[in-house]
């Protein structure tokens, strides 16, 4: 720009119009979270605007803020994290039919997909190869290199991935249905939990306690694994039937061959073998913890009554939407620690320690106040 010209107003980049909104962001692997103004698109023909009330503090935003996950997906600076959304509709584009000004919505992990691929046309956007993450992909409206996430006053998002929100349900713990809820609902429902089954869930975190939540809500006998007995009580009191000390060999012995289902969402290194010695004929394990190393798998765990072991990620729109509607049928919402946006670097150092029952939440409230 040469002296004397004009700045080009923010509003004609890219032939768009676009309004600043208040938001957190890294703008380096190792630096803290900071107060930040950030574009965001104004509301097209298909868009929904939302006022974010609150946000929940996934795992997945701690390893991208400190470009942990780098040679998968690596992190672009700066960036905004946050994919457990929930507000209220400010804004509709015309052709917008689901939402209105003043409805509660919900974003979860993807903002956008190809629509078009088979994945896509089977209502599985989350397998999509051309999706939109929340934050941290390619913005392909232009609006900011890459797109920005939840830890902000407001969000543009398509409505097609745009959910509802029941009108029961504490909005605070209703964020985290987003990702940890859809997380561990999603492989159940496809593995067929029902009435009467019999399910592991390994680990008692922010995944583990919705699948005992979800376990427990489709009828099944569930069975929580730890490693330490202290939780034996909570567990308990979030549904589960019975608490198993995983490192009690006789105890694990008593219940070899009889489970139907087990979700496993252990990320550190752990022994998978053990609990695929549980599974009964063809029983599954599906895991949706991401340890750093590969997992040794024993063939013969196996073999031994043609056990299989798959993953999981997410899930559709239509079936997050169908989690949703459970959830408030079932008055079904995450155990959370509710904290102003000011104390979100803090909830990252105890969240690497695992230090939160079950899941942080934000209040966006308090960011108005930067
Ligand atoms: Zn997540
Ligand atoms: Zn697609």
């Amino acid at each position: 720009m040469k002296c004397g010209e004009m700045p080009e107003p923010l509003q004609l980049l890219k032939g768009q119009f676009m309004y600043q909104t208040k938001a957190f962001s890294a703008a380096t692997a190792t630096s803290p979270l900071t107060s930040v103004a950030i574009p965001r698109r104004d509301p097209k023909d298909r868009d929904v605007q939302i006022e974010i009330l609150f946000c929940g503090i996934c795992n997945s935003d701690l390893h991208a803020a400190r470009n942990e996950w780098k040679d998968i997906m690596p992190t672009t600076y700066p960036i905004v994290p946050g994919h457990e959304i929930v507000g209220r509709v400010t804004e509709v584009g015309s052709a917008v039919t689901k939402f209105k000004p003043g409805d509660l919505a919900a974003v979860g992990c993807m903002v956008d997909s190809d629509q078009s691929c088979p994945n896509c046309k089977a209502g599985l956007e989350n397998f999509c190869p051309n999706a939109t993450f929340t934050f941290n992909s390619p913005d392909k409206h232009g609006t900011a290199p890459m797109t920005y996430g939840g830890y902000s006053d407001s969000i543009v998002v398509d409505e097609h991935f745009v959910l509802s929100v029941p009108d029961n349900l504490d909005l605070a713990g209703t964020a985290p249905l987003l990702c940890a809820g859809i997380t561990t609902y999603s492989p159940m429902r496809h593995h067929g939990v029902t009435k009467g089954n019999k399910v592991g869930v390994i680990g008692l975190g922010g995944l583990g306690h919705m699948g005992v939540k979800f376990a427990h809500a489709f009828g099944a006998h569930t069975v929580v694994f730890t490693t330490s007995p202290k939780k034996k009580e909570d567990a308990l009191r979030l549904g589960a039937d019975e608490v198993v000390v995983s490192t009690n060999a006789n105890e694990m012995k008593s219940h070899a061959s009889t489970f139907d289902f087990i979700l496993d969402t252990v990320a550190v290194d752990h022994d998978i073998n053990q609990y695929l010695n549980l599974l009964r004929l063809d029983g599954n394990l599906t895991i949706v913890g991401v340890p750093s190393k590969p997992l040794a798998l024993s063939s013969f765990a196996l073999i031994i009554g043609r056990r299989s072991v798959s993953g999981s990620n997410i899930g559709g729109i239509a079936e997050t939407q169908e989690m949703l509607g459970f959830c408030g049928q079932h008055n079904i919402t995450s155990d959370v620690e509710v904290i102003p946006i000011q104390k979100v670097n803090e909830a990252y150092e105890r969240l690497a320690k695992s230090d939160v029952k079950y899941r942080f939440s934000i209040d966006m409230a308090s960011l108005k106040s930067e």
